[in-house]
């Protein structure tokens, strides 16, 4: 399945795609986002209304006609980030595969608490701070949220390596909106924040300072403009 929701690559304002190489499927598929209809009043099925409009598919049309100009400017985005942040004690931009084709979409950095002196979360509570959007994608797990966490309890650690990823991932600003000098920007920043590490998180444990309380739409605007957090 492809998403085509407006924070995708490819771009339609929303909708996706379901592509399939069983001949049966996508034809209940087809049915199936079309309301089950199989002629002009004959319902064959359950069906949603899935239809594409004409306003999404043009867009989708111009996100394809860009897509080379796009995966080049997140290539280029994502090669600055490696770059400026190589050598931070801590910090790891995860690497793409050269032997896989990339569209570069994601710039994710690991988080290592231990080493950085500072948590994923106050990281992300500065760069915020500092009108810098960086996301806990994904945070947290399917696993975490309802309706799963209450009809299906997980004991701790039963997904370990989702819940590391979850706890120390943060995805970095990048497309076409982001160029050479807010990436540079945003690199200073992290350099900064993991050098004083240590100070940076006392001083927002001293104002019982969270991230979640920060992300919120009212709270973030007033503490931003108080510079609390530097
Ligand atoms: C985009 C995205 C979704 C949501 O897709 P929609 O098309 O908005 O429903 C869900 N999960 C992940 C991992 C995504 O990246």
């Amino acid at each position: 399945m492809f998403s085509f929701h407006a924070t995708k690559f490819c771009n339609a304002f929303e909708g996706g795609a379901i592509v399939t190489n069983d001949e049966d499927l996508a034809r209940t598929l087809r049915l199936m986002h079309n309301f089950g209809f199989a002629g002009y009043d004959t319902v064959v099925g359950l069906g949603i209304n899935g239809k594409m409009n004409e306003a999404s598919a043009a867009m989708g049309l111009t996100s394809l006609e860009s897509l080379d100009e796009f995966i080049a400017v997140n290539r280029r985005n994502y090669e600055q980030y490696r770059r400026e942040l190589a050598g931070v004690r801590g910090l790891r931009v995860l690497p793409f595969s050269d032997s896989e084709r990339q569209n570069y979409q994601y710039v994710a950095v690991d988080v290592d608490a231990v080493e950085c002196g500072i948590s994923r979360d106050d990281v992300a509570a500065v760069c915020w701070a500092e009108n810098v959007l960086v996301r806990r994608y994904f945070f947290p797990g399917c696993h975490r949220m309802e309706p799963y966490r209450s009809s299906r309890p997980v004991r701790e650690q039963v997904l370990p390596v989702t819940e590391r990823a979850a706890e120390q991932m943060l995805t970095l600003p990048t497309g076409t909106a982001v160029g050479p000098s807010e990436v540079a920007a945003v690199c200073e920043l992290l350099r900064f924040v993991v050098h004083r590490g240590p100070e940076i998180s006392a001083a927002l444990r001293k104002q019982a300072f969270d991230f979640q309380t920060f992300t919120n739409a009212d709270a973030a605007p007033a503490l931003a403009r108080e510079r609390v957090l530097v």
